[in-house]
């Protein structure tokens, strides 16, 4: 049978014809139901994803959940993956096992593990569609599974805004997959590029690495290559080293937009120092093989030519997100399913909860936030903004949401303002292309100083970013940390009647900024904390190092990533294609 800690489960046959749910149909045409029927007393909580969110919320959980739950996790990977160290994988700074951890080592006396992909969701029957990974090269034996509470950790996909020849010429930069990818072709460009029968040209287009976006995890993709070709790689082939380029698009005229701008400052001339080359102002309008074509304020068309171009853009919604959308009543369509201050999606009477990337909190007070913003504008009838008023209530909303913070201080300036619609797009990013769009030209186009009726028009579209807190690993934990808790206290059942107590005793989930990070290159790092302000340097490069190896998730990988570093340090990287 399926499954070994459930005794009254039955697995049977269901022809496909007769089954409501989904499209997912096996290659020889059957599902396998798990019966509601023959569920345990226990309700049956289900969890989607093994990221961020649904592995701090199966940590949190304590180790006697069995007795109240019958908690079964779907994902289809079946390891966690720490994705903050995923630049330092793709350039062997890191190896690969060091930042997985195995999903059963953490479900093991809790509940079962099943490596598939939910294909489809019923939120009226409780039923999900799962199927075996098709990827996975065997069959994708396909099974229906009933719940009664379903916890959604599904994530976000790339972004590639729609435009031309990013899927089929750039590596995406997400999974532990991509990271192998880029490992592997940096080292095969080297390799090209150093045979004698290779023509200049053809050596230097194989040696550019462009990375398109200049986030955080851009920045770091850009910094961890400089490392590798400075410290391993300029000893390994001397002689084509010179031609090596490592190049940033980004659309902002600075890196690490959302952070402090002396810590964008500081990047921009370590990355100059490096040698790494910052295309600013500048948007990608397609790709072609080895090429791609830059257009900048002016629409000027570049074409740069490259070995291998990463693309670290942006996330959208997963599509299974967007299915559920459809299918419930008050959720509209942006980054993620729309979920209460206490993570209950909306519109699903409570059987179904979300967190991490896939959710999005429809938080009335900064709703309200935002409204006040606009009435503000409204009240200048100069046709010009009030930035000091602006300011203002942004500061007083900032006390109420920490994420906010960092929004207030782009009202520094007057052109803080275009830095600023930017980056609640940004914050915004996982929106469909068709609503993205319109912003991009505007935001480019903008001007040191901007009319209010610009301003109206950049919030107009980008106003329920302002509900959205970024889409962070640092959410997600705190998310999942949160809804352990309420599912260890409470028990949780679904049902609209049975839960109505429940619904008025949980309190809402508050999210703590605790700063961002990112590193740069040369051991240093930045930091940008709330109430201490952006920390930069050799200094900052030794706690980033620290604090990333004391997050691992297990005491195992703990000691694996501090001896990556430590090998790294001694030993150098290995370059080899295995
Ligand atoms: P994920 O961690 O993406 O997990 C989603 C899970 O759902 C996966 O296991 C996936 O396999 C599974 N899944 C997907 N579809 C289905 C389906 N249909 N059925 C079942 N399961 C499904 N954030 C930070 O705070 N700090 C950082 O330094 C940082 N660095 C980053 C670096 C990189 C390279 C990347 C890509 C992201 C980084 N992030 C960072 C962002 C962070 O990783 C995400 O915000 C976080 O992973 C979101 O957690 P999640 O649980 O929502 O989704």
């Amino acid at each position: 049978g399926l499954g070994s800690g459930r005794q009254h489960m039955v697995c049977k046959a269901v022809a496909t014809s007769e089954t409501s749910v989904g499209s997912a149909v096996t290659q020889s045409g059957v599902y396998y139901n798990m019966d509601s029927s023959t569920k345990t007393s226990r309700p049956r909580l289900v969890v989607l994803g093994s990221g961020w969110g649904a592995m701090s919320f199966i940590k949190g959980l304590p180790s006697n959940i069995r007795d109240m739950y019958e908690l079964i996790v779907v994902s289809p990977r079946n390891y966690f993956l720490y994705t903050p160290l995923l630049p330092a994988v793709a350039t062997g700074t890191m190896e690969e096992r060091s930042i997985v951890e195995p999903v059963r080592n953490f479900i093991v006396g809790k509940g079962d593990f099943y490596e598939a992909l939910c294909k489809d969701i019923d939120p009226v029957a409780k039923e999900l569609v799962c199927c075996f990974p098709e990827d996975a090269g065997l069959d994708s034996a396909c099974f229906k599974l009933s719940y009664d509470v379903l916890v959604m950790a599904v994530g976000s996909v790339n972004n590639t805004f729609g435009i031309k020849g990013v899927d089929q010429y750039c590596f995406y930069f997400k999974s532990i997959e991509d990271a192998g990818r880029l490992r592997a072709r940096v080292s095969e460009c080297f390799e090209r590029a150093a045979l004698p029968a290779t023509p200049e040209e053809e050596r230097k287009k194989l040696l550019t690495f462009v990375v398109v976006g200049g986030g955080p995890t851009g920045v770091e993709v850009a910094a961890e290559l400089y490392d590798m070709i400075e410290c391993d790689l300029a000893k390994l082939y001397p002689n084509i080293v010179k031609d090596v380029s490592i190049q940033v698009v980004e659309l902002m005229d600075h890196v690490l937009s959302t952070y402090d701008r002396a810590i964008s400052i500081y990047t921009a001339e370590q990355f100059k120092r490096a040698g790494i080359k910052l295309v600013l102002n500048s948007r990608v309008a397609a790709v072609e093989d080895g090429c791609v074509k830059v257009l900048n304020k002016a629409n000027d068309v570049t074409e740069i030519k490259f070995g291998a171009c990463v693309w670290a853009t942006g996330i959208a919604m997963n599509p299974l997100i967007r299915q559920l959308q459809e299918k419930l009543p008050g959720q509209s369509h942006f980054r993620s399913v729309l979920t209460d201050e206490c993570l209950r999606v909306k519109g699903s009477d409570g059987s179904i909860w979300a967190l991490g990337d896939a959710a999005t909190i429809d938080q009335p007070k900064a709703l309200d936030y935002a409204e006040q913003l606009f009435d503000a504008a409204d009240a200048n009838k100069d046709g010009k903004l009030n930035l000091q008023e602006l300011r203002q209530l942004l500061n007083d909303a900032s006390k109420e949401f920490s994420h906010l913070e960092e929004h207030a201080r782009y009202f520094d300036s007057q052109s803080g303002i275009r830095r600023f619609g930017s980056m609640l797009a940004n914050s915004n990013a996982g929106a469909s292309t068709q609503e993205r769009q319109p912003l991009a030209p505007l935001l480019t186009n903008l001007d040191t100083e901007i009319t209010l009726d610009q301003f109206h028009e950049v919030l107009g579209k980008i106003d329920k970013g302002l509900r959205a807190l970024p889409a962070t690993a640092q959410v997600a934990n705190q998310q999942g940390k949160y809804l352990a808790k309420v599912f260890a206290s409470t028990k949780i059942t679904g049902s609209p009647d049975q839960d109505k107590a429940v619904a008025e005793s949980v309190k809402p989930f508050r999210y703590f900024h605790k700063g961002s990070a990112a590193y740069v290159g040369s051991d240093k790092a930045v930091f940008d904390l709330p109430r201490i302000g952006p920390l930069t340097g050799t200094g900052a490069g030794f706690v980033w190092k620290s604090y990333e190896t004391l997050s691992q998730f297990s005491f195992r990988n703990q000691c694996l990533v501090a001896a990556d570093w430590l090998r790294t340090k001694i030993f150098g990287r290995d370059i080899s294609r295995v």
